[in-house]
């Protein structure tokens, strides 16, 4: 198996569970075990894998049972429920996900943000929407916790839902940038702003308990 990343092998541990399940799915379709497994990196540094034939074969029984589980679920739970029974917020898993605005589970996770890599998102009430003398726009939002301000968002077309947020409204931000745990936050190229009502309002989401409004 090639990483594509060309990271460290050693850290790889995720890529030896999937050369083992290969293993066991080769043996159930050839009938014979490999006889080594190796994970080969881009710039082309080798690691052994060292195998178990049961391990092998539990983690694919393992795997069938999750598949199994999930078909059931997605045919016998309406799509509303479904986040909620099968999403697992981690930090790992989300951070690169697209769908955090839309992912219940993972809102109700979001006051880890920015911690342990979990990913830099405000959810919150807004509390205002300020134009800057620079053509930049502060938005202020309450997290239950705290009052956040985010100094220095885009105005005009790149966020849309941006100006039309009113107080009361929930609200978030989605992958800031901050130098620091106590650095103002930034807007980064990748940053988007969300109306979070108005996302439960068109049927896709409902927003947790955790982050209505107090
Ligand atoms: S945000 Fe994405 S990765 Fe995280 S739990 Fe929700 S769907 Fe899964």
């Amino acid at each position: 198996m090639e990483l594509e990343d060309g990271n460290e092998l050693h850290s790889k541990e995720d890529y030896q569970t999937q050369m083992k399940m290969y293993a066991g799915l080769y043996a159930e379709n050839f009938g014979e075990w490999p006889a080594s497994l190796e994970l080969v990196s881009l710039t082309g540094g080798k690691q052994g894998v060292p195998f178990a034939k049961n391990d092998c074969s539990n983690l694919l029984d393992e795997a069938k049972a999750t598949l199994e589980w999930i078909n059931e679920t997605v045919e016998n739970h309406p799509c509303s429920s479904l986040p909620s029974i099968l999403a697992s917020p981690s930090s790992e898993a989300c951070v690169f996900c697209q769908f955090r605005p839309g992912c219940e589970p993972y809102l109700l996770k979001v006051e880890k943000q920015g911690e342990d890599r979990w990913p830099i998102d405000v959810i919150g009430t807004v509390q205002s929407v300020k134009r800057l003398g620079n053509s930049k726009v502060m938005l202020s939002l309450d997290t239950g916790t705290d009052s956040v301000h985010i100094p220095r968002l885009s105005s005009g077309d790149r966020h849309p839902a941006l100006m039309a947020l009113q107080p009361g409204d929930m609200a978030g931000v989605f992958n800031l940038r901050r130098s620091r745990p106590t650095a103002p936050y930034s807007e980064s190229r990748l940053t988007t702003v969300h109306n979070l009502r108005q996302t439960a309002d068109s049927g896709q989401r409902s927003p947790p308990d955790s982050v209505r409004s107090n």
